[in-house]
C-alpha cells in the first residue's frame, strides 16, 4: 500500500463561523469523516495539516487590519486558539500524522509544515515509500492547489477529491483545479 491521503486545514477558522470561514466547510469536514470512517484503511499515511500562526506578529505580512483576500488575511489559525484546533466535526482518529504550518510566515502548503518531531512531507512520503497521494481540505484555491501541486512537483500521483474540499472563491477555486489538472493531476469523487 503506497497511498497518503492529505487532509488540508481542516480547522475552525476556515469553516462557517470561523475566522476565515469559506462556505461548505463544515460539509467538507463531515464529509472527511465519514469517508475516513469507510477507508481509512486505503492509505497507509494519513497527513493532516492545520495553519499555526504567532499571535504576536503579522506573520510575515500574512496578517492585515485591511486584507485583500488574496495577499493578505484576517488574524486566522492562531497557534494554541480554538480556530486553530481541528474543525469540531472532523473526526481525527485515523490520522497519522500532522503537520503543523505557518509559524511567523504565509504558508499554503502542506509541504512546509513540520511534525512536532520536525519532519516534513516530503521526509514522511520517502520513508513511507509513498507513490500516489489523495488530496482533501480547505481551501481549495489557496492550501489545496498549493499541497497538490508540490505532491505533484515531489514526483507523486496526485488525485484532488472534489467533493472533499471547499473554496474561498467560486472564480479561483475553478481556475485552480484546472491549473491541478493540467499539472497532471487526476480530479475523482471520494464516491464511486
Ligand atoms: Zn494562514
Amino acid at each position: 500500500m503506497t497511498r497518503a491521503l492529505f487532509i488540508v486545514d481542516l480547522q475552525n477558522d476556515f469553516t462557517e463561523r470561523g475566522a476565515l470561514g469559506v462556505a461548505g466547510g463544515d460539509e467538507v469536514a463531515l464529509r472527511v469523516s465519514q469517508f475516513l470512517s469507510q477507508h481509512a484503511e486505503d492509505y497507509a499515511m494519513i497527513v493532516a495539516s492545520r495553519d499555526w500562526h504567532d499571535p504576536d506578529n503579522d506573520n510575515g505580512g500574512h496578517f492585515s487590519a485591511t486584507p485583500d483576500f488574496v495577499d493578505t488575511w484576517p488574524p486566522h489559525c492562531v497557534a494554541g486558539t480554538y480556530g486553530a484546533e481541528y474543525d469540531e466535526l472532523f473526526d481525527t482518529s485515523a490520522v497519522t500524522h500532522h503537520l503543523k504550518k505557518g509559524q511567523g510566515l504565509p504558508a499554503y502548503s502542506l509541504f512546509e509544515g513540520h511534525a512536532d518531531d520536525g519532519a516534513t512531507a516530503a521526509q514522511l512520503l520517502d520513508a513511507h515509500g509513498i507513490i500516489d497521494i489523495d488530496v482533501a481540505g480547505i481551501a481549495t484555491d489557496y492550501c489545496v492547489r498549493a499541497s497538490a501541486l508540490d505532491a505533484l512537483a515531489a514526483g507523486r500521483r496526485v488525485r484532488v477529491l472534489t467533493d472533499l474540499i471547499a473554496g474561498v472563491h467560486p472564480d479561483s477555486s475553478a481556475r485552480a483545479l484546472d491549473e491541478i489538472q493540467r499539472a497532471g493531476a487526476e480530479l475523482v469523487l471520494s464516491q464511486r
